[in-house]
């Protein structure tokens, strides 16, 4: 079995995309520039955050954090992104979400100029990718889209089922995989027979935040999972998949923690620099 090492990925991913920077850089003597807002104080969201920018650092993009209370209005927060929309030196803008209740997260997305859209959840992104133009990809997604290939670099024809129908996750993960002529089935909560939807997949992405759900015998022999949960439990973080039951039939894993998690991030990174590029043209 194949242990996919999302940390290995990320880092591979990071190393190129620093070396992209300081190519553009030289070329348009700029670089560039990642804007995210935290509003609140939820310590999951402080340390995402933190982490984004350590590593927006790293590659050499410019970064910078605004930090508002919990209780900021949401014309404040609309007005600031209003300027961000129209600052050059700013290349993507992420609203670190959730968002404090008297703040409508679809204003704020809705707000953000899609161009500068690095989280791909603006409805300009989504009809994008789901109509298959160019178009900022939601960063997880991208992450496993990204780790499948490399283990399987052709996809047409292959059968993958999605667990999960998340706007996050589930469903912007099925348009990668149907851009790659993969047949793809979505499951959710009200699927008959998730086991059976399982069994017939060549490739398994699982979002949905139940510890352990995709059991051993719900997999064929050589089939790609990928493990998008990260759930707290008593025994400590697991993903949605029995990593030790999984593992047996598996041809390719990824492990929680340590795979999908790290390319989220690189994923952050690699769209800003996409949205930079694409502001040259
Ligand atoms: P969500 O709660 O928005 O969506 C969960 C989806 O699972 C829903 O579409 C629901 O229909 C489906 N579902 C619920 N119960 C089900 C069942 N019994 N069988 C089949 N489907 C079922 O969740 P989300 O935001 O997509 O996140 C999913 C998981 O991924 C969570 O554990 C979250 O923490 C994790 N996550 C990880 C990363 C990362 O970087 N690795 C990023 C985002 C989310």
């Amino acid at each position: 079995m194949i242990l996919i090492d999302g940390k290995k990925a990320a880092a591979e991913l990071r190393a190129e995309l620093k070396e992209e920077v300081a190519e553009l850089k030289s070329k348009h003597n700029k670089v560039p520039g990642l804007t995210v807002i935290l509003i609140g104080d939820l310590t999951p969201s402080q340390i995402y955050v933190r982490n984004k920018e350590k590593s927006a650092n790293e590659v050499g993009l410019k970064s910078e954090v605004i930090k508002y209370p919990d209780s900021i209005e949401e014309k404040t927060v609309l007005e600031k992104i209003q300027e961000l929309n129209s600052d050059e030196t700013v290349s993507g803008i992420l609203v670190q979400l959730p968002l404090p209740k008297h703040i409508d997260k679809q204003k704020v997305i809705e707000a953000i100029d899609p161009s500068k859209d690095v989280d791909g959840f603006h409805p300009m992104n989504v009809g994008n990718l789901s109509s298959g133009y160019e178009s900022s990809i939601p960063c997880t997604p991208l992450g496993c889209y990204l780790l499948i290939k490399k283990i399987e670099p052709n996809l047409s024809g292959k059968k993958a089922v999605v667990v999960g129908r998340s706007n996050l996750n589930g469903k912007p993960m099925t348009q990668l995989l149907l851009k790659e002529n993969c047949t793809v089935t979505i499951t959710h909560s009200k699927t008959k027979d998730l086991k059976a939807e399982c069994l017939e997949a060549d490739i398994i992405v699982a979002a949905v935040g139940i510890p352990e759900l995709v059991r051993g015998d719900w997999v064929k022999k050589d089939a790609i999972v990928i493990d998008v949960g990260i759930n707290k439990t008593d025994n400590g973080i697991v993903g949605d998949v029995h990593f030790d039951e999984v593992s047996k039939n598996a041809k390719a894993l990824t492990p929680v923690p340590g795979g999908v998690g790290p390319m989220t991030i690189a994923c952050l990174l690699k769209n800003t620099i996409d949205c930079f590029k694409r502001s040259q043209i």
